[in-house]
């Protein structure tokens, strides 16, 4: 739900927010079903030596029923509804120049809830410098812009790496996600992607059809958005929560004819529990680690046991129901699990929570190649302040606060880290291994 400060400021207020110069939150445009890609035609631009990838972008999203147009007229009151920068050919700085110029021209003519999407390499080890600070200098450019964007805009880059082509299944999977309304919180984000053998046909409407997705902690917050997103999207869901959350979560499986399972993801036998409720269903497919929990204390008055839960819930359940599943021999496994901006930021009073956060970070890093040998992934999302009971916690100032400091200048919705999650879970994103998204609204503290 939109926060009461977004409705004041795009209500009969607007012209006295805007005087006073206070923040200006744009009502964000999200998925609906049927509803076009982006809000208006897409303008492809290059710099000359990525020209004839810019052709092979074109003839995709020309594929997608897109208006694509090469050049930046437009008629009379028509927006671009997105902007995609290619620039996966650049060997020196100075070939970018006329690209982002040409970027920049056109930026007046971006609509709001408009997109700016880049594609570039990322630097590899054993680039030239020279060629490294060209590929390098995409990524400031990108968090610059999206600090830039106003009306719910944003930037977002897809950086290619491995060799993986333009119009490579994940590449356009994760293109296509950035210019969708599915990527409404996510701003100022690079993701690398590498090539895959992926699926030949993709059903974007419904990528996740005939798989079995578990998602825990999932009785209400992001973890039933999660549930919720993965259903319409062709999952087959079971819901996983503690026993006194029960009947929120026998709700949440109801609303999307899953299944429910009481269980304490810290349990030992946690693991052998889920693979046991998805066999009727099929198997397991898919897995997301959503289950956390805060207990906030400065690290001088910090008591064991509220460091020890949160490690146990955020982390070692994790690292404990990955370890079983590998060793169950399961196959292509897609894991998501959740992070925090906290465990890259770090946050006053969350030592125990931004460890465990990171944690997941880290595991998520070297999971990756354990899970790729069997053709699965593991990946984690990384929200930033998102109005769920949990943040309904924080006192309103502070939550007041977190909610201006990203570029959006407002939270997130759960529907948002729902939205990233089933994209990385898709067949689609199969070339994404090891990473973590933000989906923070460009709130960019920490490295
Ligand atoms: P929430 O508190 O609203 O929901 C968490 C759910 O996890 C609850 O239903 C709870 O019962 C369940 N849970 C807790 N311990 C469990 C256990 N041992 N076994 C099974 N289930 C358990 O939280 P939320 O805001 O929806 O957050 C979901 C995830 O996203 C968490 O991992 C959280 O750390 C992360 N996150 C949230 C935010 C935010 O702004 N809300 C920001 C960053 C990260």
């Amino acid at each position: 739900m939109t926060d009461s400060y977004t409705r004041f400021a795009n209500g009969g207020f607007k012209p006295l927010v805007k005087k006073l110069g206070l923040p200006q939150p744009a009502i964000l445009r999200r998925h609906q079903a049927g509803s076009p890609l982006t809000v208006g035609p897409v303008l492809v631009v290059s710099d000359d030596a990525s020209a004839s990838d810019a052709d092979a972008v074109t003839k995709v999203l020309t594929g997608w029923d897109i208006d694509v147009r090469r050049s930046p007229e437009l008629a009379e009151r028509e927006k671009f509804g997105a902007v995609v920068l290619v620039l996966s050919a650049v060997e020196h700085p100075e070939d970018v120049s006329g690209a982002a110029l040409a970027l920049g021209g056109t930026l007046r003519g971006l609509a709001g809830n408009g997109r700016v999407v880049t594609l570039s390499r990322a630097p590899e080890t054993g680039d030239a410098p020279t060629l490294a600070a060209a590929r390098a200098g995409v990524e400031g450019f990108v968090r610059s812009l999206g600090k830039e964007l106003r009306g719910g805009s944003t930037a977002n880059g897809v950086q290619l790496t491995g060799g993986a082509a333009v119009d490579s299944i994940s590449v356009i999977a994760t293109l296509r996600f950035f210019l969708s309304a599915k990527s409404a919180y996510v701003d100022g984000q690079i993701l690398p992607v590498g090539p895959c053998d992926g699926p030949g046909e993709i059903d974007w409407d419904r990528p996740l059809a005939g798989r079995v997705a578990v998602v825990t902690g999932a009785a209400r917050g992001i973890g039933a958005a999660i549930a919720r997103t993965m259903a319409r999207d062709g999952a087959k869901v079971v819901v996983v929560d503690v026993p006194p959350a029960g009947e929120a979560l026998s709700a949440v499986a109801n609303s999307v004819h899953g299944v429910a399972l009481q269980l304490d993801v810290t349990a030992a036998d946690a693991a052998d529990k889920i693979l046991a409720a998805a066999k009727p269903l099929g198997g397991l497919d898919i897995l997301v680690h959503n289950a956390g929990i805060t207990r906030d204390k400065l690290l001088a008055n910090m008591k064991a046991d509220r460091w020890d839960s949160v490690i146990a819930v955020n982390l070692a359940s994790q690292l404990r129901i990955n370890a079983r599943l590998l060793e169950a021999g399961v196959e292509g496994l897609r894991i998501v699990s959740l992070a925090s901006t906290s465990g890259i930021a770090g946050n006053k009073g969350q030592t125990n929570y931004a460890y465990s956060k990171a944690g997941v970070i880290g595991h998520t890093a070297a999971t990756a190649p354990l899970v790729a040998a069997t053709g699965g992934t593991a990946n984690a999302v990384a929200p930033g302040f998102i109005e769920t009971e949990m943040t309904a916690r924080i006192p309103f100032a502070t939550r007041s606060v977190a909610r201006m400091l990203p570029s959006l200048a407002q939270g997130g919705e759960p529907v948002d880290i729902a939205e990233a999650i089933c994209f990385l879970a898709s067949d689609a994103a199969a070339g994404i291994n090891g990473r973590t998204l933000r989906v923070c609204g460009q709130h960019m503290v920490g490295k």
